[in-house]
């Protein structure tokens, strides 16, 4: 039914090295675009400088590659875009969709949990150091995901006005990914349920800003046998290169892929040729998480 060819992509944060959930999702999203005959784009999320870990992007290519997952172009970096979330934040302005916010770490500390709008009257004190914030409105955002079925959020009562540009002149993850997923004409997102909220924030500014939405698929966190997510933060380890083709196997498994035990072994190019044929992203459907890791 739909005739443009796919274009996913994987973006993640510079902020260290690849772990086992980041190459869960990354192999998840070139599963999918591969199965789909489409491209696989890569993106390195580096707009939160303070964050960016010297020389993760690069680690992160290298590890990529050593597991076979090839993209597709150039890589891209969001620092070599800044002009153009400059200019959605014109266009935003242009439609008084946004107003200074200059609320302090410590009022917002101690104030309800939806930001209240205290500073929605501010338009013309933009003096100070301030945080742009985005006004939303009171419908709700509605739309199905591939895995986790419909989803419908009321921006303004349950989430309030969201910062698109942060009080340190940093652009937010919200305004940055949409305004990239359009320059780089995504229109399928694979990517973890940790970011499923995030999801009705950027169909909104999708909408504001005139631009198709992607179809989105959130797939299930891994998590340790106590429940808790891999990540960077946690004890995730680091992935090793050297072990890339148990590693996939593994990766296969955690996806609900079945592979046939023979794989095992097999170098890395067999395995993901098998992966690819046989991809079934339904296989994901209502699995809550993925557990029995074990880490040290
Ligand atoms: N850079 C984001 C992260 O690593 C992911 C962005 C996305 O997939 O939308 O969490
Ligand atoms: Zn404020």
């Amino acid at each position: 039914p739909n005739s443009a060819p796919y274009i996913g992509r994987f973006a993640p944060s510079p902020t260290g090295p690849l772990h086992l959930g980041s190459l869960y999702t990354a192999l998840a999203s070139y599963l999918d675009a591969r199965r789909h005959k489409g491209r696989w784009l890569l993106r390195i999320d580096d707009l939160d400088t303070p964050r960016n870990m010297p020389g993760a992007g690069d680690e992160i290519l290298y590890c990529l590659q050593s597991f076979g997952l090839y993209w597709d172009g150039e890589v891209d970096y969001q620092s070599d875009h800044l002009e153009q979330y400059e200019q959605a934040i014109v266009q935003l302005q242009n439609q008084h969709a946004l107003y200074p916010c200059t609320c302090s770490r410590s009022l917002l500390a101690n104030s309800p949990l939806i930001y209240p709008g205290y500073c929605r009257t501010n338009e013309q004190s933009a003096h100070a150091p301030h945080a742009l914030r985005v006004k939303t409105t009171d419908v709700s955002i509605d739309f199905s995901d591939a895995l986790q079925g419909k989803i419908s959020q009321n921006l303004a009562s349950e989430y309030g006005d969201f910062i698109v540009k942060r009080k340190d002149g940093i652009i937010a993850y919200q305004l940055a990914c949409v305004v990239d997923d359009q320059r780089q004409a995504i229109n399928q997102v694979v990517r973890a349920c940790d970011l499923l909220d995030s999801t009705p924030k950027q169909h909104y500014l999708q909408r504001l800003l005139g631009y198709p939405s992607p179809r989105y698929m959130h797939i299930p966190l891994i998590v340790d046998r106590e429940g808790h997510k891999l990540s960077k933060q946690t004890r995730a380890e680091a992935v090793n290169p050297n072990q890339a083709g148990p590693t996939l196997f593994l990766l296969l498994t955690l996806l609900k892929q079945n592979p046939p035990l023979n794989l095992r072994l097999a170098a890395i190019d067999s395995i993901l040729e098998w992966a690819i044929e046989h991809w079934q992203a339904e296989r994901l459907t209502n699995t809550q998480a993925v557990s029995g890791l074990q880490h040290n």
